[in-house]
């Protein structure tokens, strides 16, 4: 705290990830301790911050700032996304870098762990202005970046248009056409079933727990927060698979529909018109909308918080227990407060941290940077079993880890250590850096 102060965020995802490998490093004592590795796994390889320029439709010069934070490249080129918000400082860029490492070895492929972003908030702003933003950020970014050095995705403010400004501006300066982003358009190496993958991904994670469990998602109620390209899709797949979901929610409000929602509506509202959620209901005239927040407070069996950090707090998790909910699985990236987490685990709801459950997302994104690599193109159908195998996967991996440290179906200490385990030993294995 004293070396980083500022940033609870980064305090807040360390101090989770480091009491989950206390068992770890109490086994490996002599390895871990003599060779300082959990000092320098919490340290960046580097973070770079800088000045955003760019000028809005009324000739006015405006100043953003940037960061990149490259976290740690031991198992491969660093990987993660470009957050787009008002809310980014580096300390929380650090927090989502250093989870990144961890969920990147989970998925089992060859990413290292890093993320970016910048305080610009795409909302309100013009076609222009996103482009005149996105072509300063990448004018300086091009320089840390590369598709074997660093490879930048998408985030919260940062989807398909973004990605594609910003390839378009790479390419200029540097004349290369390589996978230096992913989350590309289709048509210039992006890859199918890409902007499905997270929420796809955290359905396949959460169906498997809940059937190792004796549980299935068919018929199950469902709760989700967000609105935006995980929470979209994750709906989509609860659907699919015969669960209902009944909730969804921006920074404004939120939504109950007892019919359960309609996908095609929210797709409509939210990345074609770019509007609010009060647009819902005109869709939907037996649903309702409420101011704030509220998502928790809807009963349901699976909950899962899909749009940022530490939107489900204690009290949340007290009404969802008290409900009957048996599972909650983050589609967002540490959404849940850690006395949230400890009082739905003590309280036997299955937890499937972000680290894992969402890990989907940054795993096709690894499989478009094969794909580019390759010069060819997988089908919907072939990403998509690829990612599903991933996420069953992913599961049995963390539960393997949770039981051989006598933590048995905790979750959020089993996707630690799992995560862990490949990035020490390749850390060990390159000596000091
Ligand atoms: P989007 O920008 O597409 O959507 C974000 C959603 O969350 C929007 O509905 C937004 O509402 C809402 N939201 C954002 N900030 C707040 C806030 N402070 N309070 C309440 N609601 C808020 O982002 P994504 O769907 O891509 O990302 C959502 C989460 O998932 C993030 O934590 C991200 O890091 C994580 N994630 C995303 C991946 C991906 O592939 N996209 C991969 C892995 C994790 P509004 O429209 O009002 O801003």
């Amino acid at each position: 705290v004293k070396k980083n102060p500022a940033e609870p965020e980064f305090h807040q995802a360390v101090k989770e990830v480091l009491e989950s490998l206390r068992a770890v490093v109490d086994a490996n004592e002599e390895k871990f301790r003599k060779e300082g590795l959990l000092e320098r796994l919490v340290e960046p390889d580097r973070q770079i911050k800088f000045r955003v320029p760019w000028v809005d439709d009324n000739g006015n010069v405006q100043v953003n700032t940037g960061y990149r934070v490259q976290f740690n490249n031991a198992i491969g080129p660093y990987k993660g996304g470009l957050r787009l918000h008002p809310s980014v400082n580096l300390g929380i860029i650090k927090f989502l870098g250093f989870e990144q490492i961890f969920k990147n070895s989970l998925t089992g492929l060859p990413i290292g762990g890093g993320k970016g972003g910048s305080d610009f908030d795409p909302k309100g702003k013009s076609d222009r202005e996103v482009l005149a933003f996105c072509t300063s950020f990448i004018t300086e970014l091009y320089k840390y970046i590369g598709a074997d050095v660093d490879v930048p995705a998408g985030d919260i403010g940062t989807g398909a248009r973004e990605i594609g400004y910003m390839y378009g501006q790479y390419k200029k300066i540097t004349g290369s056409y390589e996978g230096v982003l992913t989350g590309k358009g289709l048509t210039f190496g992006g890859s199918l079933a890409r902007t499905e993958a997270t929420g796809y991904g955290l359905l396949y994670l959460t169906e498997e727990m809940l059937k190792c469990n004796g549980k299935d998602i068919k018929g199950k109620i469902v709760t989700v927060s967000g609105s935006g390209n995980v929470a979209i899709y994750a709906i989509q797949k609860a659907h699919q698979l015969g669960a209902k979901c009944v909730t969804c929610s921006d920074s404004n409000g939120w939504v109950y529909d007892p019919d359960g929602i309609d996908v095609e509506a929210l797709k409509e509202i939210k990345e074609v018109k770019r509007e609010r959620l009060t647009e819902y209901k005109k869709y939907r005239p037996n649903s309702e909308y409420h101011e704030g927040r509220g998502v928790w407070t809807v009963k349901c069996d699976v909950a899962l918080p899909c749009a940022t950090q530490n939107e489900l707090l204690l009290e949340d998790a007290k009404v969802l227990v008290a409900n009957g909910c048996i599972a909650v699985a983050e589609g967002a990236n540490m959404p849940t407060t850690l006395d949230a987490t400890e009082y739905l685990q003590k309280n036997g709801v299955m937890f499937a941290p972000g680290k894992a459950a969402n890990a989907g997302g940054v795993a096709t994104s690894a499989l478009e940077m094969t794909q580019n690599s390759e010069r060819l193109s997988w089908t919907f159908e072939e990403v998509d079993s690829k990612l599903k195998q991933i996420m069953v996967n992913i599961f049995h991996n963390l539960d393997d880890a949770a039981k051989r440290y006598n933590a048995e179906g905790n979750y959020v200490v089993g996707a630690n250590i799992a995560g862990f385990e490949k990035v020490a030993n390749a850390m060990l294995a390159q000596g000091i850096w």
